[in-house]
């Protein structure tokens, strides 16, 4: 690299008290940290020297793109760079700080609206200045709260003159007020670079890195931070993205072949009578999805390796018929079947669906959720304890501390994103490395079934029962109310059930509640008085629930009020309207299970999204995305790319490493190949043990073996 000899000038000293061939040392030796920035390092992440290299730079500054104030492009982001002519704080309430840049071509004005007193001590009149930001015409032109980077001082300028691309890194107030701001961290890491590049080994196959053509790890780092051209840059990008993509699947890799080695588990030998029976005598037709994944599940029941299946189909699918039929094969192998669902009313229905399906059949089925009198919880525990109850539908009271299983065979949860990963792992520990299925109403984008779910087996529900029809969908601003309940009332004269679902959030918990109660009793009163009303919400004791859920499956009532509790799985054939009130305050894939509640008869079904306004641009896209779209899949993959995987499915619980260049939304390309590579090389070598893959090794133990570790179920 040509910059080791452009720096030599600037680095005025060795470093005295650190060995230059240990990477995992700290920060703090570094000369000019010391404990004060250290600790600030600290706070963003930044502990041993391997993590300050790997600190990347969040923009570059490319001076072949960077424009003269004069032809700055108004309502474009834009860069610039000019010397500071004046500043100014203009006091008040909102205090502002105004600071004027100018070059050879006219003036810009900069704004902060926050931090004004920091600003003011933080500049001096005529030093050099790159801005970054969106420019406004306003009294001239000007950027509100641009980024900005200074350039000129002393030596470090001249390094600069001639490099076109300057790193620019995140920080915070504190670490540039303590010296560290995008320059001074430019400062740090090129000299740490230089220092330490003796210790930055190639921990990639070297097979790999000839394959796919990307420079060594020593040049990437190198590159990354220092780039000579924006080819350098794109090309250390690939290969650390790569690198980091690959240890992610190699993990991956690894723990499969862990599971699968390590634990024994129960090898499942017949699909008996009864099980036969309950096939053949359903109501319908299995569809041709439902028989492939139940042939999946019982292809893993029978090994001893433990199954950990994740089965994943859209609302309606039809996920409950193949879970019954899995623990139905359980038990008359003599195990015990559990199934924990995230809400009462969910395994409240199960139970019910499960007895009316097992009728006759003579098989124990037993309910356990919380809200039931102690005496009688204590009957169940007993019952579970003896192995008497054979089939134990929950919630996650299944998984509290009296609750032991005497034979548990196969744990299967419904709709799994609803748990955390300890509430699953706990109901798994309640037997001896029993059978897992969990099952999922969100469809898992490509990417994410490649990454977070990459060490699960998953299994496709990916056809409806035959005689579905689409759900009518459409959003009406609230002013169109009326319209609606007239829809809806002749809906009801045919015989119809309605649900209208109100939101009910945390935050404003009482409000909501009020006002799904406020208009329940207004709407039995008036618009729906000639019909039968119910109201269904959490707070409501657990019989008085029950109750309302079995009079609204019987018809007695035609329209239910409901808060989100009926979110998740309720199964009423004969509802076929849903009316979401406040559509926008409701996230995409919580508006596409609402409605997967209608649509699950032959009649025709139709979904009512009443917004009231101002509406955001991305509540508007999810609304029209619910109107177009009834896909699960197409929905979750906008549902990701408007809120970002981070958010998507509580990524962070799942012992997921923070990726630091890489994005597993937009690299799939590249984590394709980095998987493919990845299993490729565990199959050929599950140690890791060739010689040639020491660094390999050392590298992976180094930093993924906590996270490998971590004990997991999907
Ligand atoms: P989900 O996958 O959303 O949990 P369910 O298991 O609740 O779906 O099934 C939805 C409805 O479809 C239920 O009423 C169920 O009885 C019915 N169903 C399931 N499988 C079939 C099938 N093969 N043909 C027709 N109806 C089916
Ligand atoms: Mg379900």
């Amino acid at each position: 690299m040509t910059i080791a000899n452009s720096v030599i000038g600037f680095m005025d000293s060795q470093p005295t008290d650190i060995q230059t061939n240990n990477l995992q040392q700290s920060v703090q030796f570094l000369r000019g940290i010391g404990d004060r920035r250290a600790e600030l390092l600290g706070q963003i992440g930044i502990v041993s020297v391997y993590d300050l290299l790997t600190y990347f730079p969040r923009k570059y500054l490319d001076r072949t793109k960077i424009d003269r104030i004069a032809n700055l492009r108004l309502g474009g982001e834009v860069t610039a760079i000019g010397r500071v002519s004046s500043f100014r704080i203009f006091p008040g309430r909102k205090a502002r700080f105004i600071l004027i840049l100018k070059d050879d071509s006219g003036e810009l004005k900069c704004i902060w609206f926050r931090g004004a007193h920091y600003m003011k001590n933080a500049f001096r009149i005529g030093e050099w200045l790159a801005v970054h930001g969106r420019v406004k015409f306003f009294d001239g032109l000007q950027i509100v709260h641009p980024e900005y980077d200074r350039l000129s001082d002393g030596k470090e300028s001249e390094n600069y003159g001639k490099r076109q691309i300057i790193p620019l890194y995140p920080g915070t107030e504190k670490l540039s007020e303590a010296g560290l701001d995008s320059r001074g961290f430019r400062r740090l890491i090129r000299r740490t670079v230089l220092d330490f590049s003796g210790a930055i080994e190639e921990n990639l196959p070297v097979k790999l890195v000839a394959k796919y053509k990307l420079p060594g790890a020593k040049a990437a780092l190198n590159m990354i931070h220092f780039p000579d051209s924006q080819q350098q840059l794109q090309d250390a990008i690939r290969r650390l993205k790569f690198e980091e993509l690959f240890f992610l699947e190699l993990m991956m890799a690894l723990r499969r072949t862990q599971r699968k080695k390590v634990h024994k588990g129960i090898s499942f030998t017949k699909v008996g009578e009864r099980t036969q029976k309950l096939v053949e005598n359903l109501p319908f037709e299995l569809t041709g999805a439902q028989r492939k994944v139940l042939n999946e599940i019982w292809q893993d029941m029978q090994t001893e390796v433990p199954m950990n299946r994740l089965l994943q189909g859209d609302v309606g699918s039809g996920k409950t018929v193949v879970a019954l039929t899995a623990m139905l094969i359980a038990v008359e192998n003599g195990f015990q079947a559990a199934l924990m669902a995230p809400t009462e009313i969910l395994a409240e229905q199960h139970y019910l669906t499960f007895l009316q399906m097992l009728a006759g059949f003579e098989v124990r089925v037993v309910l356990l959720i919380g809200g039931r009198k102690k005496k009688e919880r204590t009957a169940f525990n007993e019952e579970i304890v003896t192995g008497d109850a054979q089939i134990i539908i929950g919630t996650h009271a299944l998984i509290q501390q009296g609750v032991h299983f005497k034979k548990l065979g196969l744990v299967i949860i419904d709709e799994q994103h609803r748990f955390g990963v300890m509430q699953r792992a706990n109901l798994r520990f309640k037997g001896q490395n029993p059978d897992v299925l969990v099952m999922t109403a969100t469809p898992i984008p490509r990417t994410l079934s490649l990454t977070i779910y990459g060490d699960l087996d998953i299994s496709l529900l990916d056809e409806k029962p035959e005689n579905r029809q689409p759900v009518q969908t459409a959003w009406r601003y609230d002013k169109k109310r009326a319209d609606i309940y007239r829809f809806i009332r002749e809906q009801l004269e045919k015989g119809r059930q309605a649900y209208i679902v109100f939101p009910l959030v945390e935050e404003s918990e009482k409000m909501d509640l009020q006002a799904a109660t406020e208009s329940y009793e207004k709407l039995k009163s008036t618009v729906f008085s000639q019909f039968n009303v119910g109201l269904l919400h959490g707070r409501m004791r657990a019989e008085e629930k029950e109750q309302v859920m079995r009079r609204f499956k019987q018809r007695d009532l035609d329209v239910l009020v409901s808060t989100t509790v009926i979110e998740v799985g309720v199964d009423v054939s004969n509802a076929t309207i849903m009316v979401i009130e406040e559509a926008q305050r409701f996230g995409l894939t919580q508006l596409h299970q609402l409605r997967g509640r209608v649509g699950r008869g032959s009649d025709k079904s139709y979904c009512f999204l009443i917004v009231s306004p101002p509406l955001s641009k991305i509540a508007r896209e999810r609304l029209q995305t619910m109107a177009v779209t009834g896909n699960g899949f197409e929905i979750s993959e906008v549902d990701l790319r408007l809120r970002g995987a981070g958010e998507f499915f509580g990524v962070r619980q799942h012992g997921f490493p923070n990726l630091k260049i890489a994005d597993i939304i937009n690299d799939v390309r590249i984590l394709q190949a980095a998987r493919k590579e990845a299993f490729e090389l565990v199959k050929t070598d599950p140690a890791l043990s060739a010689a040639a893959l020491a660094p390999l090794k050392r590298f992976f133990i180094l930093h993924y073996k906590d996270k490998f570790q971590l004990s997991r179920v999907a």
